[in-house]
């Protein structure tokens, strides 16, 4: 008899954006005239730099030829991709990362997601709340986790974002072994300074634990005060693990392609307690369940840090976060708490009622749709986020409507 793994059984049903569409659906039903604009999503909606598309073109001409076809690469990245990562995105920043610490692949999702298989099962694990759904997901698949009780999964840690820590979570207060953060985090958009980052990989170093950091949304950071990177942070090559994508920051979603950063000094222990390195573990995995990102891809992706992409990559930036600004102004001049919006595309808005109360008040008086905050956590609950990717005409507009529906 083939038998499941159970532990699947315990995963909530993400009905949320489902959800989403059918309450959307159900209004355009009664208001076919009405033009809805959709700020929910965390999805880009520009094309991609000129000099990504242009290196494109030039590598998928490669592969026509014989001569400079490519088969199979290398499963950690070409390269010219890994060393272009390490000086550009590391080195120049004072992070000391090389180009053999870089692994490339197509997306963060998968990286964030997989990497606990190299944990055992009984580790205490930490979790910010609300946060990106995948890290908790994961864990829950793999069994690291009791049922689903009251809003929360057992035994887990729930490093809880609220108002009272400006949606920085504060240390655990028992010993946890495995702990994520995500900076500019989603769906919060809240950032952490170097001071507070440094308290995490003290943490980490003094318990022996690992942090895996997801900084997805680094390069939205405008000011040069906050770290973009956990290895701007003393101390940090031994305990952390980065995650990095080009979705956000140069449009990749639909293109493919992120990486993940694991210092050599990098370790974890085994149960005798004696020390691994977690490189030469996820170098294994990589290679064993992973063949590479397409080549063309890896072209394009390179691409990004020449001059112009950088130029180019900086420019679809400054157009979102030009967004970013007008809700954030649109906020303020309706009286509406928030965080984020300064340092990242979210913008996470205290509804002062029941989320989806909220994104309902919305849909229904301005046809604007958001993403009720409770999808991502139980203290997202009372919370929207609303995303800055969308036209400046469309942003725009879906604020004068709600300036209109919201005022007096
Ligand atoms: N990490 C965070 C925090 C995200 O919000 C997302 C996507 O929305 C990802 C990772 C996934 O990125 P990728 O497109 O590289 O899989």
């Amino acid at each position: 008899m083939i038998t499941i793994n159970e532990h699947y059984l315990k995963l909530q049903a993400s009905y949320l954006f489902s959800d989403i569409a059918k309450r959307v659906a159900a209004f355009q039903k009664n208001n076919p005239d009405k033009d809805i604009i959709k700020l929910g999503i965390g999805d880009v909606t520009k094309g991609l730099p000129p000099a990504a598309i242009k290196a494109f073109h030039e590598a998928i001409d490669e592969m026509a030829n014989d001569a400079t076809f490519k088969g199979y690469g290398p499963e950690q990245g070409y390269e010219f991709l890994r060393a272009a990562i390490a000086e550009n995105d590391f080195r120049s920043r004072g992070a000391d990362i090389s180009a053999d610490e870089i692994f490339v692949s197509d997306g963060a999702k998968c990286d964030t997601g997989n990497i606990q298989e190299l944990f055992t099962n009984d580790i205490k694990i930490a979790i910010p709340d609300p946060v990106y759904p995948v890290y908790l997901d994961t864990n829950v698949m793999a069994g690291r986790t009791g049922f689903f009780e009251d809003g929360r999964y057992q035994g887990l840690v729930y490093l809880e974002g609220t108002k009272v820590n400006n949606f920085v979570p504060s240390l655990p207060t028992e010993d946890v072994d495995l702990i994520y953060l995500c900076f500019p985090n989603n769906p919060t958009g809240a950032t952490i300074s170097k001071d507070e980052l440094k308290t995490w990989v003290d943490y980490a170093r003094q318990h022996k634990a690992l942090i895996l950091f997801d900084a997805a949304y680094e390069s939205f950071i405008r000011d040069e005060s906050l770290p973009k990177s956990i290895y701007e942070i003393e101390g940090a090559r031994e305990v952390a693990i980065e995650f990095r994508s080009l979705s956000k920051s140069a449009g990749f979603t639909g293109t493919r392609c992120a990486f993940t950063v694991v210092p050599k000094e990098c370790a974890a222990y085994d149960r005798a307690g004696n020390k691994h390195f977690i490189h030469g573990l996820w170098n294994r995995r990589h290679c064993t369940k992973f063949n590479g990102v397409s080549y063309p891809v890896q072209r394009a992706a390179a691409a990004i840090y020449s001059e112009e992409g950088k130029v180019q990559a900086k420019a679809l930036i400054d157009y979102y976060m030009a967004n970013a600004d007008v809700i954030c102004a649109t906020m303020d001049q309706l009286g509406y708490e928030y965080v984020g919006g300064k340092n990242s595309p979210y913008i996470w808005v205290d509804g002062k009622m029941d989320s989806w109360a909220f994104f309902d008040r919305l849909l229904a008086t301005a046809g604007v749709v958001c993403t009720p905050g409770a999808g991502f956590g139980k203290c997202g609950n009372g919370y929207i986020r609303i995303s800055a990717f969308n036209s400046h005409e469309k942003v725009k507009e879906a604020m004068a409507r709600l300036s209109a529906a919201f005022s007096g």
